[in-house]
């Protein structure tokens, strides 16, 4: 039996208070309650008010792109999961590739973040994947191992029983160029077998979701994979109609 899908939509530095109103309104009204799976919203921090107010009679749960490691303290510009879980939100991304190449958060920084989103009662979606140049060089899994293994030094082989990995090819976010079903599987079913490896208690319910150029016509393709369990979403999570049928898509 495959896991609870689950799809996120990362909107990134985007969107404004009308925008948003009319977002949470149009998609409510079109997708009624799902009956099989979950949606976040991770929306910029400044929104998450708005938000936690528009999704109160909803079905969607509310996230964040990002937290601090630490709970407070002079971190200008920084955010902290007790913070967060002020505004209900239930989920934070964590690591995403452009926290690392534009920001330079690295493995141990994520790690630290996650940490604290875990111990703020939050679930952490951990954002993991190679750049074009690593897939090139056939070093994928040793990428993502590395990352995997940068949380579990950090927070203990149990750091998955209540998270989220989000395997996230640099290469396929906002180019258009999707990984295939089959490339996408291949990296989910190493990501299943190395949890497997730390926590085999747990490994068979975390969900892996897949992300780089998700849309609604790859959607339905990517979620027959064994280990493909929903999608992360950046630039297709902005327009209702292609993020609906991405939830669609994933039986969400
Ligand atoms: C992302 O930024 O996490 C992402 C997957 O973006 P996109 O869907 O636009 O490729």
């Amino acid at each position: 039996m495959k896991r609870k899908p689950l799809v996120v939509a990362n909107w990134k530095m985007h969107g404004q208070r009308a925008w948003i109103e009319g977002f949470v309104r149009e998609f409510v009204r079109a997708q009624g309650t799902p009956q099989h799976g979950e949606v976040v919203l991770c929306p910029p921090f400044v929104f998450l008010a708005q938000l936690q107010d528009a999704l109160k009679k909803t079905h969607i749960s509310l996230g964040a792109q990002n937290v601090h490691g630490a709970e407070q303290g002079p971190f200008t510009g920084e955010v902290s999961a007790p913070m967060l879980k002020e505004f209900d939100c239930t989920h934070v991304i964590v690591g995403h590739s452009e926290r690392r190449t534009l920001f330079g958060e690295t493995d141990a920084t994520v790690a630290a973040r996650f940490a604290a989103a875990m111990k703020g009662g939050l679930v952490p979606v951990l954002c993991v994947g190679e750049n074009s140049a690593e897939r090139q060089a056939g070093i994928t899994e040793q990428k993502v191992r590395e990352q995997l293994d940068a949380v579990v030094d950090f927070a203990g082989p149990g750091a998955f029983a209540n998270a989220v990995v989000a395997y996230e090819p640099v290469w396929a976010i906002g180019t258009g160029n999707t990984a295939t079903p089959a490339q996408a599987q291949a990296v989910h079913g190493f990501i299943r077998d190395y949890l497997r490896a730390i926590d085999s208690d747990n490994c068979e319910n975390v969900r892996i979701l897949y992300g780089g150029s998700v849309r609604g016509d790859n959607a339905a393709r990517l979620a027959v994979e064994p280990d493909i369990d929903g999608a992360l979403v950046g630039g297709a999570s902005m327009a209702v109609k292609d993020f609906l049928a991405i939830c669609a898509g994933f039986n969400v």
